[in-house]
């Protein structure tokens, strides 16, 4: 579990404001469910026979004796909630959520136990084009965060019964070549063979390329499907590639399958995950439910923003003072900018002038505002223009007394 510490978290809020930005444009509301949930939803929900289920949870039991489990992922529970109180009823359900996420997995860069997403969930749409605006979603989010060098992957997982179909075929054609496969690839055979095709070993991948493909195995109308998402997103000028070998990780997947993927992350690539989900609101006991969604790792996604975003926030005002008296004023002066939606630091160390000014110019302040108890006495204050003087200029000053505190407000903002 890792801590997020100060020099971080001006980064994330950055990012979230951004993707909150975009979700209210987009006409989403927001969910928040709790972060323990029964674990039998996630063995309905996410399905038995996954890394996510058989591996990576973290489960206890209460002191009621009940089964629970940290959540792994916000889709499951998303789903639950919208079954629990009805929200169907209001007709489709287009929601975000963020919030913390638990895997027992093996920590590495962009990899954590405790991690965090931001999620989109279309409930209750079934046209490919819905599957497009999500993806659009993402897209123009990630895009506006900063990020170059993605690449967004889809694949089309065909209908239930296009994908059985499939499976049989596939587990006789691995159980042929059994002795050729890698061990967790051997144990995946007859409980989750199409995590096969997302194997990591080399030899198992090199042996996949002569397997049969899911896509020769979608019906014409799941293949039409998949042709009109291509054609959408071609029209909304997003590029993409075609990954037959994209299943991703959960069970409940059927159609479009995606991911976005970027160069710079190491082998820990995917930013975005996500897909279509058509039966996963039945099987929580909700009606037939066509749905869609993606999930975006908090931490690959700020580790990709880089530094550019972490310090963007910009201060207006240093406050600089010295003096009893001069310390009355300068908090005095502190909270009625901040009143005027002005961001404004004050000093404490106490140093000298000189030394409170280098601080000022480290702070990338725009403004320093200075306060010595003579000038406290007079109830006026200086202040200094700080970041334009690259050529050396002598900086502009300024004296203002407190009476004409809405001038000197003018003078900051401008
Ligand atoms: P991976 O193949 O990397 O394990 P996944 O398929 O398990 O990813 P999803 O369940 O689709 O991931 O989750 C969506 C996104 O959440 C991922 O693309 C990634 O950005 C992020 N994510 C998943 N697991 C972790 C983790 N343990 N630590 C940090 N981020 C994670
Ligand atoms: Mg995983």
């Amino acid at each position: 579990m890792v801590d997020l510490l100060p020099a971080q978290s001006q980064g994330w809020q950055k990012v979230e404001s951004i993707a909150l930005d975009h979700f209210s444009r987009a006409g989403l509301k927001e969910i928040r469910t709790p972060i323990i949930e029964q674990t039998e939803l996630f063995l309905r929900g996410i399905g038995e026979n996954t890394d996510v289920v058989g591996k990576e949870m973290y489960n206890f039991d209460d002191r009621g004796g009940r089964s629970c489990t940290l959540r792994p992922e916000g889709t499951a529970s998303v789903a639950r909630s919208i079954v629990q109180h009805g929200l169907l009823n209001n007709g489709p359900q287009r929601l975000w959520y963020r919030g913390p996420m638990f895997r027992y997995e093996r920590p590495q860069a962009g990899r954590q136990r405790q991690f965090h997403q931001i999620g989109v969930e279309f409930v209750g749409l079934p046209s490919a084009m819905s599957d497009a605006e999500v993806i659009s979603i993402a897209w123009d989010f990630l895009k506006d965060v900063g990020l170059v060098d993605l690449t967004l992957e889809i694949n089309s997982l065909g209908s239930n019964e296009d994908r059985n179909l499939f499976k049989e075929e596939l587990k006789d054609w691995l159980n042929h070549r059994f002795d050729l496969l890698d061990e967790d690839s051997q144990k995946r055979i007859n409980v989750n063979p199409l995590r096969i095709l997302d194997s990591k070993n080399n030899s198992t991948k090199e042996l996949l390329r002569e397997a049969p493909s899911l896509n020769d195995f979608l019906s014409n109308e799941s293949k039409t499907r998949f042709d009109y998402l291509q054609e959408l997103l071609e029209n909304i000028k997003i590029p993409y590639q075609i990954n037959n070998n994209l299943v991703r990780g959960l069970d409940y997947y059927s159609h479009t399958a995606f991911e976005i993927t970027s160069d710079h992350l190491g082998s820990q690539a995917t930013v975005c995950g996500g897909g279509r989900y058509d039966s996963l609101i039945s099987e929580l006991g909700g009606p037939q439910t066509p749905s869609v969604g993606w999930a975006i790792g908090m931490e690959r996604l700020t580790i990709l923003a880089g530094e550019k975003i972490l310090h963007s926030k910009s201060l207006d005002v240093y406050v600089i003072h010295r003096g009893n008296k001069a310390e009355q004023l300068a908090l005095k002066i502190t909270c009625q900018l901040r009143s005027a939606n002005l961001t404004v630091e004050l000093d404490y160390s106490g140093s000298s002038f000189s030394k409170q000014f280098k601080r000022a110019d480290k702070s990338r302040a725009k403004w320093a505002i200075v306060i010595g108890d003579d000038e406290a006495s007079k109830d006026q204050l200086l202040m200094k223009k700080l970041r334009d003087n690259e050529k050396d200029e002598e900086r502009k000053e300024y004296i203002f007394s407190m009476e004409d505190l809405d001038q000197l407000i003018k003078k900051l903002i401008n």
